[in-house]
């Protein structure tokens, strides 16, 4: 029930509503202190109810001495003026001539009993104080508000500002300590002041010196970004310059490797770059159990032509047997030039008698191509020897088998092909390796 209508009750007696008062004052104490904890001290709640207990007294004290309704105007007027004056210690000093004014009403007041002005004026008062508290509490909770956002702001920026250059740590780190000491301060001042505007200078204070120590900080970072900017740039030239030496090495390299491998006469593999090959082939064949065959070609009476047309000429002989080696081969078979006017060919996944037909349409066609040298046509044939890759076979042994074939095809008459199997079938017995070495 409102404390009005209580005031009002006729039923209450005198000490009743002196005691819903003081309640009252009591309560609004408490709501004060709640309000404002700054302002209002338990100390004083305490002496306030050391008062309403006096008050209580007062009242007893009186009832034993007078009837109920004799309470005279002037005692509740004392009463008053007690509840007027503590109000004075409790309210800002700004309200003493309002509480005054209510005191002086209650004086000049004929009947007491029935006035509510000086029963709802002290209340009201307070309860205006309370709301006037309330909005400068509200006012604080804005303030704060946009200062911690302003703060969180500066947190974003101070964040992105410190992950951005992760070297520059220490310098950093004194930095962040200015801040922290910044905010430490104001978290002090809002906790310890009881003055709304103080808090707000200092707060603002120290945001103006937390966003100044940021545009400091970040002319510093600026001028140190440009200079690593500038660093990594000179450092981008020189990676560009190195890379591009590395790559002239890289090429030259590679063509040292080619070279190592070429013959430089008619640009096929050398015997180099044969016997790389012959390894690796032979590995393979073991390795995946794969067909592969051998062929070994050797000019006929090549002596001849170097002798009847001069070595240029001999020379043009080799070149126009490559063309015609590549023209007729496929292209993955391996054509080397083994030496002298002898060619070394590895045909992959091709059997003995696959590897003999292509031998056989190779020699045929070059048997057909026209060879000539200032309008002379000068003959050229080859003789093949054919072996299969076994497994086992190292280098020597499926050379040795193809060489044997060869040298059967050169005692056979040129100009033929000859198997590793045919060498089993004949009579041929070769007495040492001169004999072969005679042909090639
Ligand atoms: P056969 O039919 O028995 O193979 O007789 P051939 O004359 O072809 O064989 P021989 O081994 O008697 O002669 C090979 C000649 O090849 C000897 C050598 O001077 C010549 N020769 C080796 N390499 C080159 C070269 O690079 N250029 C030229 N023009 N001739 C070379
Ligand atoms: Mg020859
Ligand atoms: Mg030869």
């Amino acid at each position: 029930m409102d404390i009005n209508y209580k005031l009002v009750d006729e039923k209450l007696d005198f000490e009743e509503k002196v005691s819903i008062i003081a309640d009252e004052v009591l309560y609004i104490i408490k709501e004060l202190h709640q309000e404002n904890r700054q302002q209002i001290s338990s100390k004083l709640i305490a002496e306030k109810m050391v008062w309403r207990a006096s008050l209580k007294k007062l009242f007893s004290d009186h009832d034993r001495n007078k009837p109920e309704d004799s309470i005279d105007s002037a005692y509740l007027k004392e009463i008053s003026d007690a509840i007027l004056d503590k109000l004075k210690d409790l309210l800002p000093s700004s309200m003493t001539d309002k509480l005054n004014e209510i005191k002086d009403s209650v004086h000049s007041s004929p009947d007491v009993h029935n006035s509510r002005e000086w029963l709802e004026s002290p209340i009201n008062i307070i309860k205006r104080h309370i709301h006037s508290l309330t909005s400068r509490n509200k006012e604080l909770e804005e303030f704060m508000v946009v200062a911690m956002q302003n703060l969180s702001e500066t947190e974003v920026q101070l964040s992105s500002e410190l992950s951005s250059q992760k070297d520059k740590f220490r310098e950093d780190r004194c930095f962040t300590d200015q801040i922290t000491r910044n905010m430490n301060t104001m978290s002090v001042v809002i906790n310890v002041s009881r003055n709304i505007s103080s808090i707000k200078s200092v707060l603002m204070n120290k945001i103006v010196s937390i966003n100044s120590r940021i545009t400091e900080k970040r002319a510093q970072d600026m001028k140190r970004l440009k200079e690593t900017e500038n660093s990594l740039e000179e450092m981008g030239n020189r990676m560009f310059e190195m890379k591009q030496e590395a790559e002239v090495l890289r090429r030259r390299s590679q063509a040292i490797e080619v070279e190592a491998v070429t013959d430089a006469l008619t640009g096929l593999y050398n015997r180099r770059g044969y016997d790389d090959k012959i390894s690796e082939t032979i590995a393979h064949v073991n390795r995946y159990n794969i067909k592969a065959s051998f062929i070994l070609c050797d000019i006929d009476y090549f002596k001849k032509i170097n002798d009847n047309y001069g070595h240029n000429v001999g020379d043009l002989a080799l070149k126009k047997m490559t063309t015609l080696l590549k023209e007729r081969l496929r292209i993955n078979d391996f054509i080397a030039r083994y030496g002298g006017e002898e060619f070394a060919i590895i045909l992959p996944h091709t059997d003995l008698e696959g590897a003999t037909i292509a031998g056989k349409g190779l020699r045929e066609f070059i048997d057909n191509a026209e060879f000539s040298y200032k309008g002379t046509q000068i003959p050229l044939t080859i003789s093949i020897g054919v072996s299969e890759f076994r497994k086992g076979d190292d280098q020597n042994s499926l050379f040795d088998r193809a060489d044997h074939a060869l040298y059967l095809a050169k005692k056979s008459g040129r100009n033929t092909v000859m198997t590793e199997d045919d060498v089993n079938n004949s009579e041929l017995v070769l007495d040492d390796a001169d004999q072969i070495t005679e042909f090639i």
